[in-house]
Parts: C-alpha cells; sequence; structure tokens
C-alpha cells in the first residue's frame, strides 16, 4: 500500500531533513526536529504525491490516505492525550501546505481547526477564559470561510462589523457567552448568505476542506504563474503539514516569537529575537503591538522598556538558549526558528536555516570554525561571493530612508552622493573646487572619461552591462548606475527628470551602483571594511583556490587597488584606455588620422614615452608579478572626435582645413565598429603602432626590473586574431623590436606573446594558433558578441525582454553561456592545449568576475581569471569554492 502520511515529533519522526522533495521543506524540517527530540506540536505530513493524485482524480482524495491520515490523528491524540472533536478536552489542529521550495500565492495556514459549537465550550472550560476561546473561534470561522470556502477575510469583517458591531472585530472584548453566541451566528450566517453553503460544524468535514483548498492552492492561478516564471513542474505538488494546536494566546504565561541562534546583523553569537505575549503567529506580522526582545541584552540594544523573555519567564529562556545550540549543533550553522509558549510550556513550530547580512554570515562562519563547528572550506561555502562586492565600496546606511526617483542597471557597485553634472568639463571644474560631482549622461565615451575621473558615480540613461560607462565605471571602482531608460536628460537645459521628479544642475542626487536606484538627496554612508573576518576568508581563500586571480587594470590607479585586494599580476592592460586622458587623446586622434606613415610616425613619437612611463608605474606596482599588456584594440568609433569643436580643435593641431578633416574622418567611418578595423588588423594595416607598443613594453620592462629588483616578464597580447598568419605576422614585429631593445640596452628579457580568443574561428583553429602563442586570454565579452551574433552595444533593450520573455535565464554578457560560448572556449583550450602542451589559459572579459562562470573556468582547467580591481575579492572566493566543489587540488596551476 502507498504510504501516503509521515508522522513526526516528540522523538520519533518517519522523515528527516532531506525529504523535501517528498515532505515539502516544511515537513522535512519538522520531521527533523522530531528526531532531534525537540518540542515540536506532534502532526503529520501528507506528501507532496497525493497532491498530484488529488489532481489527477478530479479532485478525490484516495482512499487509503483518508485511513492513514485517521490513524495520524490517532497516534496525535495518543500523544497529547486529547481527542479531535471530544466535547471535553478536545483536541485542535493547524494545517499548513509545504511546497520543495517557496512558492508564493499557497494558500495559508489555518489554525483551531475542530472548533465548533461544541468544542469552544470545552477549550472556554479549560481555559477558564470565555472571551480567548470565543474569538478564538470566531476567527476560526473567517479564516475558514477564506481559506477553503473562498470568501475573502475583508468582506467577512466588514459584514461582521455590520452584524454586531465593532466590538465583535477586538481580540478580548469582554463579551458574555450570549453576545459571543450572537456574534458567531452572525458570522455562520454571512458564510450562508455569502457562498451558499453552511460553515461546517463536523471537524473531520472541516479538515479534509482545508486539505483540499491547500491542495487546489497549488494549481490556483498566482501559484500557477509563478511555477511557470520559475520552472517548477506542477507534478512537484505541496505537501499538508498536519500539527496539534498549541496557543500562544491562551494566558499570561503565554506567548509567540521568532529567534534567532546569532545576531543576524552583525553575527555575534548569543539568541536574538523578538516575540508577543499572548499572541498567535499571525499577530507578529501585523506590528499592531510593540514587540518585546527576548534577551535583556537585546534589549537594552534596542533601547526598548517592554520587560524580555529572560526577565519575564527565565526557565523559558533557559529552555530557548539550550534549543538553539542544540539546532546550531546539529544544523552547524545560524538557525532562525519560530516558537509559541502555551501556559509556560516550550514548542517550536518550524526552523530553518537564517537569512543574515553579509558581515554576520561572515562573522559567524569565521566563529564557528574557532568553535569547531565547521572546517574552513565549509566556512567559505556560506559566503556569497558576489554579496563580498558591497563590503569593498562605501554603501547607503542601512538604517536610511530612499526617496528613489528611478532605477536602472546595477553596472558598477557601491553607492555615491553628489551634485549633478551634465558634462565631463563641468565635473573637473567642481572637482577641483573640492566638490563632489555626479556625472550624468545620456552615455559616455571615450571623451568623457576625464570627468569619469573627477565624479564620484555616473549616471546614464542609455546602454547595458558591457556599455562603454559600465565597463570603465567598474574599472575605476566608482558606482555606475546604466540605462536608466526612463531618465530624461536634458543637458542643453541642465534638467534631468525622472519618475516625475526634474532636478536641475547642482541639486544632489545619490546613486546606488550595487541595486540600479537612484536616489534623491545627499544619503548617509557607511565606509568598507577590509580587515577581521574578511580578511581571513580572504586568507583562507588563497589556501584553497587552483586557479590565479588577476586583475584587468589600465591605470596605476586601477593597479594599486587591485594589489590591495589580492591581484596576482595584470591579465589585461587595454592600452587603448591609457590614451582617454584630455592631453592624450589628441595625439591619439592625430596618429589615426595621420595620411600617411610619417604622420603617424609623428605622433608615435610622441606617444612612447607616455606608454613607457605608465608601463614603468605599472610594473612598478605588480613587483615581478606577470603583467598582460595587449596591443592597441580601439574600436574606431570610439576615438575619432565627433563634436564640431573637437573637429575644429584637431583640424588646428594638424595644420590642416576642417573640410579635410571630416573627409578623412568621413573615410574611417564603419558600419560595424565592433567587427571593423580594430584588434590586429589595426597593427597588420599599421606595424608601427605595434612596433612603438612593443618598444615601450621592453623598454618600461628593462627599467622596472632595475628600480624594482624584481625581474618582469611582459606578456604581450595580440587582440582579435582569427588567422594564425596574422598572429605570426605581430609576433614577428614584436620579436625584431625585442632584439633592438637587447642591443641596445644590452639587457636580454624573457617575454611571452599570446593572443585573446575572441572570435569563433580563432577557437575553432586553436591547434595551430597554439603553435605561435605561448597564452591563450579568452576575451570572452568579444566572443559572446561573436558567437551569439549580437551586438555588446545594442544587446540591453532587447535582452532585457528576452530575460522578461524566458528565453534566457540570465544576460550571456554577464554569466557566461556555458552551452554556446562555454563550449567554444572548452574545444579552444584543448585545441589549444593538443598545439601546445603548457599553453598557459586564462579569461579576461568581463565573466571573469562572474562566481558561476568561474565555477565553468575551473571545470574547463584554465589557468587564471583577470576581472576588475573590485571584482579580484568576489573572484578569488569564487574560485576557492570552485576548487572545492570540482574537487581539484588546490594551487596545482602554474600561471
Ligand atoms: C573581451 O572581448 O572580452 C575583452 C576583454 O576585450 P574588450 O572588452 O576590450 O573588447
Ligand atoms: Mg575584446
Amino acid at each position: 500500500m502507498r504510504k501516503w502520511t509521515y508522522n513526526f515529533g516528540l522523538g520519533r519522526s518517519e522523515g528527516s531533513a532531506s525529504d523535501s522533495a517528498l515532505l515539502g521543506a516544511k515537513g522535512a524540517n519538522l520531521a527533523e526536529l522530531g528526531s532531534l527530540g525537540l518540542p515540536v506540536p506532534p502532526g503529520m505530513t501528507i506528501i507532496a504525491d497525493a497532491c498530484t493524485w488529488f489532481h489527477e482524480h478530479e479532485c478525490h482524495f484516495p482512499d487509503t490516505l483518508l485511513d492513514q491520515v485517521a490513524k495520524g490523528l490517532n497516534q496525535i491524540e495518543e500523544s497529547t492525550g486529547k481527542r479531535f472533536g471530544a466535547a471535553h478536552n478536545p483536541l485542535f489542529l493547524s494545517v499548513r501546505p509545504g511546497t520543495r521550495v517557496p512558492v508564493p500565492g499557497m494558500t495559508g495556514t489555518v489554525l483551531n481547526i475542530g472548533l465548533n459549537d461544541q468544542t469552544v465550550q470545552a477549550l472556554a472550560k479549560e481555559t477558564g477564559d470565555v472571551d480567548f476561546a470565543w474569538s478564538t473561534y470566531r476567527r476560526f470561522i473567517a479564516t475558514f470561510a477564506d481559506l477553503a470556502m473562498g470568501l475573502d477575510h475583508a468582506v467577512f469583517e466588514e459584514l461582521l462589523e455590520e452584524k454586531s458591531g465593532k466590538s465583535a472585530i477586538a481580540n478580548n472584548p469582554g463579551l458574555s457567552v450570549e453576545q459571543w453566541r450572537q456574534v458567531i451566528e452572525a458570522g455562520k450566517a454571512i458564510v450562508l448568505d455569502e457562498m451558499g453553503e453552511t460553515f461546517p460544524q463536523d471537524p473531520q468535514e472541516q479538515l479534509w476542506a482545508v486539505i483540499a483548498a491547500a491542495f487546489k492552492s497549488w494549481t490556483a492561478p498566482r501559484a500557477e504563474a509563478y511555477r511557470k516564471l520559475h520552472s517548477i513542474p506542477v507534478d512537484w505538488g505541496t505537501a499538508v503539514n498536519i500539527q496539534a494546536m498549541v496557543f500562544g494566546n491562551r494566558n499570561g504565561n503565554s506567548m509567540t516569537g521568532n529567534a534567532i541562534t546569532r545576531n543576524p546583523k552583525t553575527g555575534a553569537s548569543g539568541v536574538t529575537g523578538t516575540f508577543l505575549p499572548r499572541a498567535q503567529g499571525y499577530e507578529l506580522s501585523t506590528g499592531d503591538r510593540a514587540p518585546h526582545q527576548i534577551s535583556e541584552r537585546g534589549r537594552k540594544e534596542a533601547e526598548r522598556t517592554e520587560m524580555s523573555l529572560e526577565a519575564m519567564l527565565p526557565e523559558a529562556y533557559e529552555t530557548l538558549e539550550e534549543m538553539t545550540q542544540k539546532l546550531e549543533r546539529h544544523y552547524r550553522d545560524v538557525v532562525e526558528l519560530e516558537f509559541t509558549v502555551d501556559d509556560g510550556y516550550f514548542w517550536i513550530l518550524e526552523s530553518r536555516l537564517a537569512r543574515c547580512d553579509i558581515r554576520a554570515r561572515m562573522r559567524s562562519a569565521v566563529d564557528m570554525v574557532h568553535e569547531g563547528l565547521i572546517n574552513r572550506e565549509e566556512a567559505l561555502t556560506r559566503i556569497d561571493p558576489l554579496e563580498l562586492e558591497q563590503l569593498l565600496h562605501p554603501a547607503i546606511d542601512p538604517s536610511v530612508e530612499r526617496e528613489v526617483i528611478g532605477t536602472g542597471l546595477p553596472a558598477s557597485p557601491g553607492a555615491a552622493a553628489g551634485e549633478i553634472v551634465f558634462n565631463a568639463e563641468d565635473a573637473v571644474h567642481a572637482a577641483k573646487e573640492g566638490r563632489r560631482v555626479i556625472l550624468v549622461r545620456s552615455e559616455t565615451s571615450p571623451e568623457d572619461v576625464y570627468g569619469m575621473h573627477a565624479a564620484e558615480g555616473v549616471l546614464t540613461s542609455r546602454g547595458g552591462l558591457t556599455s562603454h560607462a559600465a565597463v570603465v565605471a567598474r574599472g575605476m571602482g566608482i558606482p555606475c548606475v546604466a540605462g536608466a531608460g526612463a531618465v530624461r536628460i536634458d543637458a542643453e537645459a541642465g534638467t534631468m527628470t525622472s519618475m516625475g521628479v526634474t532636478l536641475k544642475k547642482g541639486d544632489h542626487i545619490t546613486i546606488d551602483g550595487s541595486v540600479g536606484q537612484i536616489i534623491r538627496g545627499q544619503t548617509q554612508m557607511v565606509q568598507p571594511e577590509l580587515a577581521g573576518d574578511f580578511a581571513k576568508l580572504m586568507e583562507w581563500s588563497d589556501a584553497v583556490r587552483r586557479m590565479g586571480v588577476r586583475t584587468n587594470a589600465d591605470t596605476s590607479t586601477e593597479a594599486r587597488v587591485a594589489r590591495k585586494f589580492g591581484a596576482e599580476g595584470i591579465g589585461l592592460c587595454r592600452t587603448e584606455h591609457m590614451f582617454f586622458e584630455e592631453n592624450r587623446i589628441n595625439v591619439v586622434r592625430e596618429m589615426i588620422l595621420a595620411e600617411d606613415e610619417d604622420g603617424r610616425r609623428q605622433s608615435l613619437e610622441k606617444l612612447l614615452p607616455m606608454q613607457r612611463s605608465d608601463f614603468i608605474e605599472l610594473f612598478e606596482i605588480m613587483h615581478g608579478l606577470p603583467v598582460t599588456i595587449r596591443l592597441l584594440d580601439p574600436p574606431l568609433h570610439e576615438f575619432l572626435p565627433k563634436v564640431d569643436s573637437d573637429v575644429a580643435e584637431m583640424a588646428e593641431r594638424m595644420g590642416l582645413g576642417e573640410e579635410e578633416l571630416r573627409r578623412r574622418i568621413e573615410a574611417m567611418h564603419e558600419f560595424n565598429p565592433m567587427l571593423g578595423h580594430r584588434g590586429c588588423r589595426l597593427a597588420i594595416s599599421y606595424p608601427e603602432i605595434a612596433e612603438m607598443q612593443a618598444r615601450a613594453i621592453f623598454e618600461a620592462a628593462v627599467e622596472a626590473a632595475k628600480s624594482t629588483g624584481a625581474p618582469v616578464v611582459p606578456e604581450i597580447m595580440v587582440p582579435l586574431v582569427s588567422l594564425r598568419r596574422e598572429l605570426d605576422y605581430v609576433k614577428a614585429r614584436i620579436e625584431q623590436v625585442a632584439d633592438d631593445v637587447a642591443k641596445e640596452t644590452g639587457v636580454f628579457l624573457n617575454y611571452l606573446v599570446g593572443t585573446m580568443i575572441e572570435l569563433p574561428r580563432a577557437a575553432f583553429r586553436g591547434q595551430e594558433i597554439a603553435q605561435a602563442a605561448e597564452f591563450f586570454s579568452f576575451g570572452t565579452n568579444d566572443l559572446t558578441q561573436t558567437v551569439f551574433g549580437i551586438s555588446r552595444d545594442d544587446a540591453g533593450g532587447f535582452l532585457t525582454t528576452y530575460r522578461q520573455k524566458g528565453i534566457i535565464e540570465k544576460d550571456p554578457f554577464v554569466s557566461l553561456d556555458y552551452e554556446g560560448v562555454g563550449e567554444i572556449i572548452k574545444l579552444a583550450s584543448e585545441r589549444g592545449r593538443a598545439g601546445r602542451h603548457d599553453l598557459k589559459l586564462g579569461i579576461c572579459g568581463e565573466h571573469a568576475g562572474d562566481p558561476a562562470s568561474i565555477h565553468f573556468c575551473e571545470a574547463t582547467g584554465l589557468d587564471y581569471i583577470s576581472c576588475s580591481p573590485y571584482r579580484v575579492p568576489v573572484a578569488r572566493l569564487a574560485a576557492a569554492q570552485a576548487t572545492i566543489y570540482e574537487g581539484a587540488t588546490p594551487k596545482a596551476a602554474v600561471y
């Protein structure tokens, strides 16, 4: 015979915590609590498959279920010494549906099943409290009518108020039995009038109606919509938990509360939580009464005057402490629980792993290692790496109210406040005067970078998570909210409008780049804290992880920040980003727009010392750690002058007429610059550019090795290769320069030449390309673009629609598409290593800072990941977790 019900409670349970597919999360947890000998009110769980059976059989119950519930009830009756439906000493029940994963829209809990005209009197007699018994009965009728019959609770209360006066609604209004009877009769009449059915007096009928309602709510429209959205199969069904009632509102020795084994904000040990005397669970969330603190310490910290449980009922408090310790030892994690004290007797109604702030999670994980409860690896898996990022930046003080006036994409984390400015010049000007500003633009381009440097944060109305603003802000470590489509910016008029609020230049806003919010006014901040538990967890991560963690850094500021966060080298220096500064961009423009090689060489002469000094600084900061420098890879549209004033300035600099300059700009126009004359294509057209860069790198390496005493092994990276011959051509130029510099300086350097894998053809030809390359670095931004055929600049808009319509789960520019892009990475890695067995493999696209993508990198056997500076701690922890989950040997890779 099919087993439909599992009993639990009083030291014996038929299920356990691992049975959530069968018993639902709640049922599995109750079973576990029961077997631990913790005081859960005895009960049984109807398994989730019964729900499926019910729906497959036109909402009938299997006969065998009826029998088993009856037997289960007998057991509950035996353990409690009460009988369901008896006129004397009756048993009352609660029924709660329990799904495997949370599904909003399921029916709620029904308490006090079994109350009727007879049993209410027994309850009144047993408790000696008429008001308690009858008001409980009244509430039961209302809840039953709502959840089992479909009569809206609010409508019921309104009608009852009309029929029997306001006093009927209050909790213990001091009515006589006769008056109570009238209230109840009025309630029953409302049910009959509104629903055409009588409120059932038979406890069995009540029970089965509530079970049926729980099953039906699984297929009700709200739950169904949620299940579909989250791909939760209908045949998972919902389990149903039936439990003996305990009353937190019985008398002065009764209460209901929530407790958590450690402080959920700080992680400090010692039970915390709140309770309400003489109350049932639902009252905790209404906020009608001020909750009491559980411990005296908590009361003092919260500066409350209401008596604590510790002071009120010291014995119950002691029991609670014992139980929370037992639960923590059992689950080896921070646990929260819901409890009821019924006439001095302590019951646990539910427990689950606690939701804590990141600071509390870190502290409790570290403390539990020291307490011998968990080991270091377990501690590392307790932390969500992405949550670490909020610790690295100033954040909005959590206790402060936010006036949110708009939202956009959380493009670069952290929060910043300042005056609104609408262009880079104003940002720089204000910063010089010591004022803090937020740069607000429809989108940013290289001309804005010096303004971004001066600003505290950036807000754009257009662009996605890999837009210029997003990538540059992340690199700089300043907050950015991008693509806030509803914000209207009128830069000419100096205003921005969002959600009906118009702000002007100089007004204050705050942006929260961690969640993508735009907030009116200047908001209070809290500063980052990198020592203590954070440092400990980082140290443990480093001891565990196999992959190296480098950073993408183009400036000395970024390189220093990344070192502070533990980067083990630079995996990508985008040299074109080194030319964004105002005095350099014009030299680069001169070079790009030069008519011939001579003209280009003149500009390159000017760029060489700038590049060399920048590289020296990077090498010195990295002090012998590997540094990968990528040859110039500028999508041309990002560099050509756009606005009239820039064209005029350039024409003057170059001694050309504006018309002539416009002709040259026009000649360079590309329809699709991301797939245009960029990457190694530029170095092939104009090898003198690559030669200048190679010279700057080698000369800088010689210098830095002298100044630091640490040998530098530069890694020169050739971008956007698809053919081996492209790489051969550029590599030959680099080697020639290396020889020249060696002869000139008398220093023979070790260096590597490698390539980015950003194009499918390069991946497919990995074996032959690896014969010319000493390393591959997967440029997954471009690789995603080229594998999907989706432009990284234009994807923001429609990918959001794709997500909303369930066509994709995650933005592939944020989290690696394992199935397509990932497959190509695997293939290129295998073919690359077949071409060169010690080929070094890394990744430097934005994905290298995404924990799910980092797991993929571990599984694929990459040697290192390289991410933006503020993602370095995230990557260190995620790489450690990936090593733990993949079972790899720590630190096996040489990178
Ligand atoms: C990439 O394409 O992944 C990459 C790192 O290069 P960029 O973003 O500069 O094109
Ligand atoms: Mg690229």
